[in-house]
């Protein structure tokens, strides 16, 4: 987080600019996305989610997960927040981050409960979710409640974090069950044995789509239609993403990830 001004579509790193929201519509840039920076400057206790991935594609997924989770735990909205370079999947080639900001923004376009922010694609290096709820956290006053929303198979990925300890105080978990991956009481017993975590599991409506799958069908010219919202598909396709042949493809590897780690 180096706190430089980014681009004109308003979001830069949020150091330099604890405590004061940006001033959306008189010229300054967001710090976190223009929609929700100003949320909690009243001063009245606000829930605010969080869905952080790779989203290399986004999909149907992800976008059932984000509304239902705002639903079961009341959220003001849920700013979705594209990794820079992550650093579980350094195994493969991830699709540029500005593209994968453009999928998500096409694909939460119309939706008023929903933003995009490219705090972490524009900081460079490897991405740590301890550094983002940081920068969230020193922007945001105390009244609003930051809700780390993820499926459940990421959850149990927290104790790899970078400071897990620190992410653990920096917010609480939204945990959404996922098709293939059971919540089970040994697995509430595990992650509580790895830190002292704030986690609210809840159901969601069961979608077995993951961005490994698309990226699977994309690369066998198989059709994406109704997995990922309609402009996400046509970016794809407009693009030439994930397909063997194109050099923009970043498909390696990804038929072999198990669909559901984070
Ligand atoms: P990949 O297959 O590349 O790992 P993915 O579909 O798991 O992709 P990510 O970007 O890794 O997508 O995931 C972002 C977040 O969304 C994670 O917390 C993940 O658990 C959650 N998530 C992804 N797909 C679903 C789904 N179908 N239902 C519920 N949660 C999901
Ligand atoms: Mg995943």
């Amino acid at each position: 987080m180096t706190g430089r001004e980014q681009d004109g579509r308003g979001c830069r790193g949020a150091q330099g600019a604890a405590g004061a929201p940006a001033a959306v519509g008189e010229g300054r840039p967001a710090v976190v996305c223009p929609r929700f920076d100003g949320v909690g400057s009243d001063g009245a206790p606000v829930r605010l989610g969080i869905m952080g991935g790779t989203f290399d594609p986004i999909h149907q997924g992800h976008l059932a997960c984000a509304e239902q989770a705002r639903e079961a735990f009341g959220l003001a909205g849920v700013v979705f927040i594209p990794t820079g370079r992550p650093a579980f999947k350094r195994d493969r080639a991830v699709t540029d981050g500005a593209v994968r900001l453009e999928m998500c923004r096409a694909a939460v376009a119309g939706n008023p409960a929903f933003a995009v922010s490219s705090l972490e694609v524009d900081r460079p290096g490897i991405t740590y979710a301890v550094d983002t709820l940081r920068a969230l956290r020193d922007h945001y006053p105390a009244n609003v409640e930051l809700f780390f929303i993820a499926g459940a198979d990421a959850i149990l990925s927290i104790a790899r974090w970078h400071e897990s300890a620190e992410v653990a105080r920096l917010a609480r978990f939204a945990a959404a069950t996922r098709p293939g991956f059971a919540v089970t009481e040994p697995f509430k017993e595990e992650l509580a044995s790895r830190g002292a975590f704030q986690v609210d599991y809840f159901e969601v409506t069961a979608l077995a789509i993951s961005s490994s799958y698309l990226r699977e069908r994309a690369a066998r010219g198989l059709s994406l239609r109704y997995l990922t919202p309609d402009p996400v598909r046509e970016i794809i396709e407009a693009r030439g993403l994930y397909r063997l042949e194109a050099p923009a493809a970043a498909v390696a590897g990804g038929g072999k990830e198990a669909p559901w780690t984070p």
